[in-house]
């Protein structure tokens, strides 16, 4: 670790676990072992830009370890034999240790992801508690049918439902542990077993909850932890002949890619991917409550947020109300060291990301958009950015049409509702969408027409273990949580037996 980042700890204080995990040699997670890698890479602290740890960068030989022991686990290992109510009892221990240990992941997510901990403590580590308990609830209750058949002769006929079997989950580094979380609870909770890639910046909170699996006494190989490249081991994942379902969260770039790699092998496919969230704010909405739903998806996370508003369109007659309270309420972010408890936005995760958004940036102001606030790099040694806005906006802008995975939101003025509809739909993504107005029959009389996986009404970025979320169009294919997600990793098995 670099004396900078241990200056940044020794300022604010971490637990004893978060250094002992720190100081420890960095390991894998493979048939219930901890393994060290042939290779290393380095993983820096996005506040600072310097060396946070040294990881393993996997092998190809370390996927292959990885999926033999996924694979032994489910066709023949202590865990095909568990019953589920065995498997309950497991995800629910696990909930609890990340529990006990809320502090120390949302330290060691902080410093690695350059998450604002208070933040990453309340949604990130909170959510994904909540999200082991509800699927370890589901365990018990996976059932099949009886079917009535009006074939001739008389038979019983009913559906079995069973796991898919071994799951390769590949996850970004915007939201490391709780997007982890998302693609392992509810495979787990259906009996099929998990090899998970984390994002090579951002590996460390996996490879702690690895420890947490071991104590809550997951046997061998149910779960399996490679930390290593995407283009590489990723791939080698995905595109593996004895997988049977990719679970993939990522750019719609990469989505496609790791498409093409499943459907290779005929295997099941879930894809999460990028966003251009549209806000409708119609004149009768409360001002206040579009403040607050920018502090809480393209403000928050440092805008690295999937579904996060990104593309807000007002009506003309509040227009210049609207901007001007977002724009003081953005201009007055706490901005700053992520795990000092004030801070309310973090850097960005990398040099890269933060070029990604300042050249936006460039593009905005030379495409004529009007820059309100924010925009000027900060400098410093991190990956520093400012909350930024920019109005008057035309919707065939690339800062509007395109997915910026920054603090940066785009305004357009509007006159009608017909005129917003088509505005919002303009766009190859159909993550999510919120509507702000006080007339109810309008917000129902748009759901149905807004092109997108999930519509807020007065509010953005609501999620809940019990409500499916995923994108349509180029967001993706298929739901992670809700009761949705469990189909996912099922086979449903028709059976007939002549009476
Ligand atoms: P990337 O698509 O670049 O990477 C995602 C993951 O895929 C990483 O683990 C990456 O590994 C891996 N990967 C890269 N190339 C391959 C490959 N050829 N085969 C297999 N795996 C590969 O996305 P980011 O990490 O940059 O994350 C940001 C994106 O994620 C945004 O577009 C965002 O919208 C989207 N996202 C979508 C969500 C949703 O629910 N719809 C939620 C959160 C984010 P490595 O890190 O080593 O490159």
């Amino acid at each position: 670790m670099d004396k900078k980042v241990a200056a940044l700890i020794d300022k604010y204080g971490v637990t004893e676990r978060t250094l002992t995990f720190l100081r420890a040699p960095m390991r894998q997670y493979i048939n219930g072992q901890f393994v060290v890698a042939a290779e290393s890479m380095q993983v820096l602290e996005p506040s600072t830009g310097a060396l946070l740890a040294e990881v393993p960068s996997a092998s190809t030989e370390d996927v292959e370890a990885a999926v033999k022991a996924a694979r032994y686990a489910f066709d023949e290992g202590e865990w095909s034999r568990w019953k589920p109510a065995q498997r309950e009892r497991v995800l629910h221990r696990l909930a609890d240790l990340v529990e006990e240990n809320l502090q120390t992941l949302a330290e060691i997510e902080s410093l690695d992801a350059g998450k604002a901990i208070e933040g990453c403590k309340a949604v990130d580590i909170a959510g994904s508690i909540d999200l082991l308990r509800y699927m370890a609830g589901w365990a018990t209750k996976i059932d099949g049918a009886t079917r009535p058949v009006s074939v001739e002769g008389e038979h019983f006929a009913y559906t079995l439902k069973e796991p898919v079997g071994v799951v390769a989950a590949i996850v970004p580094w915007n939201w490391p542990f709780n997007m982890a979380i998302w693609k392992l609870a509810a495979p787990l909770a259906v009996g099929c077993t998990v090899v998970l890639k984390p994002a090579q910046q951002t590996p460390l909170s996996m490879l702690f909850f690895a420890e947490l699996c071991a104590e809550a006494g997951l046997p061998p190989g149910v779960l399996n932890i490679v930390s290593g490249r995407g283009r590489t081991i990723g791939n080698d994942l995905v595109s593996h002949p004895t997988i049977n379902k990719v679970s993939f969260t990522g750019s719609t770039e990469v989505g496609i890619t790791v498409g093409k790699a499943a459907i290779e092998n005929i295997n099941h496919l879930t894809l999460e991917l990028g966003g251009k969230s549209p806000m409708l704010v119609f004149e009768d909405a409360d001002i206040q409550k579009v403040v607050d739903a920018t502090q809480q998806s393209i403000y928050f996370n440092t805008g690295q947020v999937c579904s996060g508003g990104s593309r807000l369109y007002i009506h003309r007659s509040i227009y210049d109300q609207t901007i001007a309270a977002i724009a003081e309420r953005a201009s007055n972010m706490v901005v700053g060291d992520t795990l000092n408890p004030e801070t309310e936005m973090g850097p960005a995760i990398s040099a890269g990301q933060k070029q990604t958004v300042m050249d936006y940036i460039g593009i905005g102001l030379a495409e004529g958009a009007r820059l309100v606030c924010g925009g000027k790099d900060p400098g410093g040694e991190g990956y520093w950015l400012q909350p930024t806005l920019f109005a008057d906006c035309d919707n065939s802008m690339r800062i509007v049409q395109e997915e910026i995975f920054g603090p940066v939101l785009v305004a357009i003025p509007f006159d009608t509702e017909e005129e917003v509809l088509a505005l919002a739909n303009d766009n190859i993504y159909g993550l999510a969408a919120s509507i702000f107005t006080r007339d109810l029959s309008r917000a129902l009389r748009l759901i149905p027409k807004i092109e997108s996986g999930t519509v807020w009404v007065n509010t953005h970025d609501m999620i809940d273990a019990n409500t499916p979320f995923g994108g349509v169009k180029q967001s993706g294919i298929g739901k992670d949580m809700g009761p949705e997600q469990l189909e996912y990793f099922l086979e449903t098995k028709a059976v007939w037996i002549a009476l």
